[in-house]
């Protein structure tokens, strides 16, 4: 009997395995059914823009964490497909930091081409998993019709993504200030704080970029506080790191260093929790966003369940293209090209990358050790080998570029890993251009 697939999401992540496995279909093989739920009106994850927050259109919790005027915080050759290049889809070699319309047209442009469409279910959110014999029973929610279906699968691949649930703190104050708090999640247009003080919580790269966006887009001051060390880079003026916040009084913000300011808005650049309330405790993931999960066999297999797939739930240096080669391995263990080995082999596995993570020394390593993760999938199925120590020297580039100067760092260009051209630089410098829409970005 043909299995059937269950893949929950259809971001990069979830794109990634419905492209796998039409990939294997194109070369003849003959591949699952396969059902995908999107709780979303469209494709693409994250990368499709939402103006809504809280809630979304059918009352679930609203996905979207990305904002306007969003520009890529990698260099795409970091994340290019190995299947279908920037070159392939634009038509002509772009620059290296994309904004985040022109990432969509390009994750868009590949499933289009290969037609999956049809595989995903829109606006039909999974609200519940269980083990049953012979497989899952998964419960999901059709917004659009009000109405639950529930079917049996052989496997699920959870590719939900985890930069959506925020990680959300108290300190002593916040019911009483007098100013707007947000976490990053609700963070859309950077214009509102225009000519405002504002101060920042965190050192992720939504601190970072957040903060930017805001002195991209006029705001009076950024105050970042943290807990740990300051980011450290060479900042403008009107950019301050503080230590630790202690408490807020009225509009004004007391660090644990004595010092304090007023400020009229407090956003929380806090991180996100691996959130999936859709799964009962015995199929449920618990890790800490870490380059090697817990409790994952080769980053992918859950150790619980093996029949049960996890894509894309590391932290992140590589994207789309480590989802890519997770997506190519999972569908192969699927179609039993793949083999597993024992219980005790696949806890060892998930167990020595932790061991081998913990001793990195810095981010370079970190960037080394992802892309030799990607390489071994890569290596062990049929996704179209590339450069990957190629694209490991445009992230060291770019990790040099934004110490020379953070502002400045999105007016340089990398060589593709996949096709070998140097990226052109953009028309105009980052802090400068305000239009962040793929006409503008495309023109010459
Ligand atoms: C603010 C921000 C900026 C970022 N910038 C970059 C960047 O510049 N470059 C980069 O490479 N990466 C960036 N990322 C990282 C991002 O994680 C990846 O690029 C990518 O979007 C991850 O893909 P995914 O498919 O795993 O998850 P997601 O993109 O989160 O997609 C998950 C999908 O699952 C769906 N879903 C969730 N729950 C359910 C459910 N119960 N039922 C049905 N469907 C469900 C969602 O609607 C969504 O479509 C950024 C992340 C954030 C938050």
């Amino acid at each position: 009997m043909t299995k059937r697939i269950c893949i929950i999401g259809a971001g990069p992540s979830g794109l990634a395995q419905l492209r796998a496995f039409q990939s294997a279909k194109a070369k003849g093989a003959e591949i699952p059914e396969i059902v995908c739920y999107e709780k979303q009106p469209d494709w693409g994850g994250l990368w499709r823009y939402t103006w809504r927050t809280g809630v979304d259109e059918h009352a679930n919790p609203c996905h979207g964490s990305m904002y306007r005027y969003l520009w890529s915080n990698g260099p795409k050759e970091g994340l290019e497909f190995a299947d279908y290049t920037f070159e392939e889809h634009f038509g002509k070699p772009i620059a290296s930091y994309p904004p985040r319309a022109v990432l969509f047209d390009y994750i868009e442009g590949r499933v289009k081409k290969a037609g999956v469409r049809d595989w995903i279910k829109f606006n039909t959110i999974v609200r519940d998993v269980r083990k049953v014999d012979g497989g899952f029973e998964v419960t999901a929610r059709d917004g659009e019709t009000d109405s639950e279906e529930t079917s049996v699968f052989n496997h699920v691949i959870v590719a939900t993504g985890h930069f959506s649930f925020p990680n959300v703190p108290h300190y002593p104050g916040f019911e009483q200030f007098n100013g707007r708090i947000l976490h990053a999640h609700d963070f859309r247009d950077a214009r509102e704080f225009e000519g405002k003080d504002i101060l920042i919580l965190g050192t992720s790269y939504s601190a970072e970029d957040i903060g930017s966006q805001c002195w991209k887009y006029g705001a009076r001051s950024i105050t970042v506080a943290h807990r740990t060390a300051p980011m450290g880079y060479d900042w403008p003026d009107n950019w301050k790191e503080v230590p630790k916040l202690d408490r807020v009084e009225g509009k004004t913000a007391h660090f644990i260093d004595g010092t304090s300011k007023d400020v009229d808005a407090i956003i929380l650049c806090t991180g996100y929790k691996h959130h999936f309330p859709f799964l009962p405790d015995s199929l449920r993931l618990k890790t800490a966003n870490r380059l090697a999960a817990d409790d994952l066999y080769k980053g992918v297999v859950f150790t619980g369940d093996t029949d049960m797939f996890y894509l894309g739930m590391q932290d992140q240096w590589y994207t789309f293209n480590m989802f890519d080669a997770q997506a190519w391995w999972v569908r192969d263990v699927i179609m039993g090209r793949i083999g597993l080995p024992d219980a005790a082999a696949m806890e060892a596995d998930w167990k020595q990358r932790q061991a081998d993570e913990d001793a990195l020394e810095d981010d370079y390593a970190c960037i080394a050790y992802q892309g030799a993760y990607t390489q071994e999938l890569i290596d062990e199925t049929d996704y179209p080998s590339f450069d990957v120590e190629a694209a490991n020297q445009a992230f060291y580039e770019w990790k040099k570029h934004k110490k020379k100067g953070i502002m400045e760092f999105r007016n340089h260009g990398y060589t593709s890993p996949m096709t070998g051209t140097k990226a052109p630089p953009h028309h105009t410098p980052w802090k400068d251009a305000l239009d962040d829409s793929l006409e503008d970005y495309l023109q010459v």
